[in-house]
């Protein structure tokens, strides 16, 4: 196995080989070519205490990703690469999203599969960035926080 891939720095989280294939295949799509593909319909800036969330929209089809409305544009391209990781510990594929590492962060047996998900999902941020540029995101981010998913849902409803 590539020894550089997240499945090997990750051998715990099945969910991290389709990650791995979601990146090989990043280079050839546009961001919100790769957002709609992880369902992600929303960027949402938001007076917030953390950096950001993922949340899941009223229709339990699809995400929403917020960041902090005080970040920097960078720490923004930063954090929407972490929420993007999140998406894939979940089952996208049915209707409701099926979080797979539901109650994680609340269940003390499973606290330590949470941290390697945080850990996962930094990872997967910093490849993901690297691949698509900080600074595009960013100004991607800034310029078109609706317009780029207007086309999604014209093309999902
Ligand atoms: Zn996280």
């Amino acid at each position: 196995m590539d020894k550089n891939t997240l499945c090997s720095m990750f051998p715990e989280l099945a969910f991290a080989k389709e990650a791995d294939a979601f990146l090989s295949a990043c280079p050839d799509m546009a961001v919100p070519e790769q957002l709609r593909a992880r369902k992600i319909n929303r960027i949402e800036l938001k007076s917030l205490l953390s950096s950001g969330g993922l949340r899941i929209n009223p229709g339990k089809d699809s995400f929403s990703v917020q960041l902090n409305d005080l970040g920097k544009t960078n720490e923004w391209a930063e954090t929407l690469g972490h929420e993007i990781g999140h998406t894939f510990h979940f089952d996208i594929s049915v209707r409701p999203l099926l979080d797979l590492c539901a109650g994680c962060r609340k269940d003390k047996d499973k606290i330590g599969k949470f941290e390697m998900i945080e850990n996962f999902c930094n990872e997967f941020s910093r490849r993901w960035s690297e691949i698509n540029v900080k600074e595009k995101v960013a100004e991607r981010i800034k310029n078109t926080l609706s317009l780029v998913f207007q086309t999604w849902s014209a093309t999902t409803s």
